[in-house]
C-alpha cells in the first residue's frame, strides 16, 4: 500500500482517487474548489458519449465499455447522469473512405453496434430542426448520447469521500517537492508540504502552467461554448435532435438536445486560443459569436436568432497527436501525469480511474502504450493532423485560417 496525492479533482483526478483507494492505497485528493470547480473542463452541463472514433479501434472499444458502465452508473447513483439518445455525425458532401464519418460507420457496423447511414430523406424527416438542403450523409450511432458532466463529478466526489479518500478542498498545489530525480510530495501555495510515495498530477489544462517542463508536450486551448434558448423547444427535444457533429471536420460545430432548463448547448471544436485557464481573456469573443450565428442561419434556421443565455470558454489540454497522456515521468520517480484530454476524455470516466491507477502501480495495460510519456511527438509533425478524430479541421486551423 502506498500514500498517494492526487492533485486536481476533475474527472481524471476523482476517478483515479476512487480507484486507488479501492486498491487499498491511502489517497489524498487536493483541489482549490469549490467542487466541481467552475473553471474545470469537467464541470459542464453535457459531454458527448460515443463510440464513433473513425478507424481508431482502441478508443471505439474503450468507449463501448464505458457506455455499458455509464448505464450501470445511472443505476448505482439512482439518477440519470447518462442519456442514451443517440449521436449523429453528418456531412454536407457524400462520405467516402478516409472520412471520419465513413470510417466510424464501417467500424461500428463491424463491431455489431446499432448504426444507421444518414443518407435517406426518410431518416432526415425525423430531425426537422436541420436544414434538409444542406446535409447529405453521415452516421447515426443509436447506443450513444451525452453525460451531465458536472453532476457526474459531484456524485463521484461524494463516492470518493465515502470510499475513504481524504478530500482537501480549498488547497492549492504550488510545486512538486523534488529531491534529486525523486518526487517526495507537493508544496502548497501557503508553503505547506505534503509527503507521499506518489503524486498524480490531474490538473487538465493547468498542467503546462503548474509543471512548466511539460509545456513542450501540452498546449492549453480555449474553445467557445454557447447556451441558447429556442423559441420552438419541441424541435430540439432529444428524440428529434440527438447529439450532433455538423460536418465537424470542417465546421467544428457540435451540440446537444434541449435540457431540463430549456437550453440547447452548441460549441466549436477548433484550433482554439492558447491561454492559461486562469487568463482574463477566457471569454467568448464577438468573432466567435458571429461565426456561430452564420452556422446557425445555414444549419438550424429555427435557432438563427435564438437568444444566447450563457457563454463559456472551456479549456482543452492538447497533445500534439490528440491522444491522452497517462504515464510515469521517466525523469522524476514518484510522479504520474494524467492529462492531455485534447477535448475528448470525459466519456471514458468509468474507465479512466483504472487506467491511471495501472500507470501508478506500473501494471501492464495495453492502452498505456498509446498514452505513454512521448517527448518524441512534436508540434507540427505529421501527428498534428492525426488528432484522433476530426483531423482535417485542426491541422487547417494550425496553419492559421
Ligand atoms: C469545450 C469542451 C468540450 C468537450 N466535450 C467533450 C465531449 O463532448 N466528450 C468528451 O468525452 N470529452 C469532452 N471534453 C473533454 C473533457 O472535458 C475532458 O477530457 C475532461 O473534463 C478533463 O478532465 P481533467 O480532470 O483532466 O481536467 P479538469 O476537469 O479541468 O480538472 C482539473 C482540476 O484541476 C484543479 N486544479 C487546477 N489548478 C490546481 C492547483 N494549483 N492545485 C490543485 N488543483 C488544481 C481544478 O480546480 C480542476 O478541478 C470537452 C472539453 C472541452 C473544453
Amino acid at each position: 500500500m502506498s500514500r498517494i496525492i492526487v492533485v486536481g479533482a476533475g474527472i481524471n483526478g476523482v476517478t483515479a482517487a476512487i480507484e486507488l483507494r479501492n486498491r487499498s492505497h491511502e489517497v489524498i485528493l487536493v483541489d482549490p474548489g469549490p467542487l466541481p470547480h467552475p473553471l474545470a473542463a469537467s464541470s459542464d452541463i453535457s459531454k458527448a458519449v460515443r463510440a464513433a472514433y473513425g478507424a481508431d479501434e482502441d478508443y471505439t472499444a474503450l468507449a463501448e465499455r464505458s457506455i455499458k458502465l455509464w448505464r450501470q452508473w445511472n443505476e448505482e447513483f439512482g439518477t440519470k447522469l447518462y442519456h442514451e439518445i443517440g449521436v449523429m455525425f453528418v456531412r454536407r458532401s457524400k462520405m467516402g473512405p478516409g472520412h471520419f464519418e465513413h470510417e466510424s460507420l464501417k467500424l461500428l457496423g463491424k463491431r455489431g453496434l446499432k448504426v444507421a447511414r444518414m443518407d435517406t430523406p426518410e431518416l432526415w424527416k425525423r430531425f426537422p430542426a436541420w436544414n434538409p438542403e444542406l446535409y447529405r450523409d453521415g452516421v447515426l450511432e443509436v447506443e450513444a448520447g451525452y453525460a451531465e458532466s458536472g453532476r457526474a463529478v459531484a456524485k463521484l466526489i461524494e463516492r470518493a469521500k465515502s470510499a475513504g479518500v481524504e478530500l482537501r478542498e480549498r488547497v492549492t498545489f504550488s510545486q512538486l517537492d523534488e529531491r534529486g530525480n525523486h518526487v517526495s510530495g507537493i508544496v502548497l501555495d501557503d508553503g505547506q508540504r505534503i509527503a507521499a510515495d506518489f503524486v498524480v498530477m490531474a490538473v487538465g489544462a493547468w498542467t503546462p502552467y503548474l509543471l512548466p517542463f511539460t509545456k513542450k508536450f501540452f498546449r492549453a486551448t480555449g474553445q467557445p461554448v454557447f447556451h441558447l434558448k429556442p423559441s420552438e423547444p419541441e424541435l430540439f427535444a432529444p428524440e428529434r435532435f440527438p447529439v450532433f457533429g455538423a460536418d465537424i471536420t470542417t465546421t467544428g460545430y457540435y451540440g446537444f438536445p434541449i435540457n431540463r432548463d430549456g437550453v440547447v448547448k452548441i460549441a466549436n471544436h477548433g484550433t482554439g486560443r492558447e491561454m492559461s485557464p486562469n487568463s482574463l481573456e477566457r471569454v467568448v469573443t464577438s468573432e466567435d459569436e458571429g461565426n456561430l450565428r452564420q452556422f446557425l442561419a445555414s444549419t438550424f434556421p429555427a435557432l438563427a436568432d435564438a437568444p444566447i443565455v450563457y457563454t463559456r470558454v472551456c479549456m482543452y489540454c492538447d497533445t500534439h497527436d490528440g491522444h491522452f497522456w497517462i504515464a510515469r515521468d521517466p525523469e522524476r520517480e514518484g510522479l504520474v501525469v494524467a492529462a492531455g484530454d485534447s477535448g475528448h476524455g470525459f466519456k471514458f470516466a468509468p474507465v479512466l480511474g483504472e487506467i491511471i491507477s495501472d500507470a501508478v502501480e506500473g501494471k501492464d495495460n495495453p492502452l498505456l502504450d498509446k498514452f505513454r510519456w512521448r517527448p518524441e511527438v512534436r508540434a507540427g509533425t505529421a501527428t498534428d493532423a492525426a488528432r484522433v478524430q476530426f483531423k482535417e479541421r485542426r491541422s487547417v486551423g494550425r496553419r492559421g485560417d
